[in-house]
């Protein structure tokens, strides 16, 4: 593309080059730009926001872009719209995390523009409750794709055999800049999810009165990682070398999103709530469903019961639950999301020119198991895997051009591996 102002119109508004500021020449036609502007806004309104690559080049080579501003307009409503396409279920937390993370990037940009009227707006760092498998992960790290942040996943557990904290939270803080493809300043606007906030909790297998003291060291130096400190990072992610230039990362600015199972929390809060009310039990009572998932009324008390610090707790004041997935969520993960896992495989086979069904009894089958397995959609995963391997095997050298997994087959692959297993 060249800049050109010779005797020629935009190919789109008719208007000659003498009367824009600037027209640019593709190979066969010109846009001048005002039509640059308009376009990108019909862009921003159908897809929501810009895509990636808008053309800006980082100080120092060809970073990745991410959208600093134009992501962080979008509304709650928008933001969780975005959610719906790849998360099923889940209203509550989806609806918790899209006003958590507008307020978040609204904070900061006010920051920036120094709006100085006194009132600090506190980070409002995340924590969601809920049993392994129902979509937390994917909930953060959707959540940054559709911010078009920086994301990161770390492990809470890693911090408790290390010992060494700083270490650790340096070495969070570390992978998302990898992610961030060293742009410090995207870095310190992204995302990082802590898995397994729970683990670090407690030690032994009652919940509700051992108190692990190493446990209690490591949600200190968690702490200052979530209220925000300067980290010293080395730009080439390996070992410290003592003559190493160091980027500082300010972590002010990175939402936190914590999660966990907190396995027998239930128990915390069920008791909580017997103390309470008598009002508040009968209305409980009179709600089967809820009575089977507490986890709806979870409070901060509850989570210091189970061991976290007031400390921690107070610096992840938005709290959230993630519900136990049922055989209709299961189905509907398998089915609808937008990278669903069958989608994903008619896609793989589409590729190979074959044409890949399943009929509903093999859907209903696959579901029936993934819930007998309670490790939530994780297991749907597996359970294709292993019925799918023989296909994906023969598909390409046998030259297939149809398949489709009937009950009869998929029932009797996982039956043989159960039986190998044993
Ligand atoms: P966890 O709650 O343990 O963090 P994940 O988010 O890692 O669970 O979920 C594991 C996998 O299961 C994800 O990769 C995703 O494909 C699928 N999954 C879990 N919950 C949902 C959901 N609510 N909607 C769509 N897919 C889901």
């Amino acid at each position: 593309m060249k800049n050109k102002k010779e005797d020629t119109h935009c190919s789109f508004c008719g208007k000659p080059a003498d009367q824009t500021a600037l027209l640019v020449s593709g190979q066969e036609a010109q846009i001048c730009d005002s039509c640059i502007v308009e376009a990108g806004s019909i862009v921003e309104q159908q897809l929501g926001f810009l895509p990636k690559g808008d053309g800006k080049k980082e100080k120092g080579g060809d970073k990745k872009a991410f959208t600093t501003t134009a992501k962080s307009k979008l509304t709650p409503a928008e933001i969780k719209k975005h959610l719906d396409e790849y998360v099923i279920g889940q209203d509550e937390a989806k609806k918790v995390l899209s006003v958590a993370v507008y307020n978040h990037y609204k904070r900061i940009n006010r920051k920036k523009n120094d709006d100085d009227d006194g009132i600090e707006l506190e980070k409002s760092n995340i924590l969601l409750v809920g049993e392994t498998g129902t979509g937390k992960t994917l909930l953060a790290r959707t959540l940054a794709k559709v911010l078009d942040v920086p994301f990161c996943i770390a492990d809470a557990t890693v911090f408790t055999e290390a010992g060494y904290v700083g270490e650790d939270v340096e070495s969070t803080i570390s992978r998302l800049l990898q992610a961030a493809d060293y742009n410090v300043e995207a870095a310190q606007r992204g995302i990082i999810y802590i898995d397994e906030i729970d683990k670090i909790s407690r030690k032994g297998d009652n919940p509700s009165i051992t108190r692990d003291v190493s446990g209690e060291g490591v949600q200190q130096g968690l702490l200052k990682l979530l209220e925000g400190t300067v980290a010293n990072v080395s730009p080439q992610g390996g070992r410290k070398h003592p003559e190493q230039k160091f980027l500082q990362v300010d972590t002010s600015n990175i939402l936190f999103i914590c999660g966990g199972a907190f396995e027998g929390i239930q128990s915390i809060i069920g008791r909580r709530i017997d103390t309470q009310a008598i009002g508040f039990k009968s209305k409980l009572e009179s709600a089967d469903s809820d009575q089977n998932n507490l986890l709806k009324y979870i409070a901060p008390a509850d989570l210091r019961s189970y061991g976290l610090i007031p400390e921690i707790i107070g610096r992840l004041p938005v709290l959230s639950y993630l519900n136990p997935l049922d055989k209709d969520a299961l189905k509907r993960i398998l089915l609808e999301p937008k990278n669903a896992l069958i989608k994903q495989y008619t896609k793989l086979f589409d590729i190979e020119g074959v044409r890949l069904d399943f009929t509903p009894e093999t859907i209903d089958y696959i579901v029936e198991k993934a819930h007998e397995y309670k490790v939530g959609a994780r297991g749907l995963r597996s359970i294709c895997e292993a019925i799918m391997l023989d296909w994906m095997y023969d598909a390409p050298s046998k030259k297939m051009k149809e398949v489709l997994v009937e009950l009869d087959y998929a029932k009797a692959t996982l039956e043989k591996l159960n039986l190998k297993a044993a």
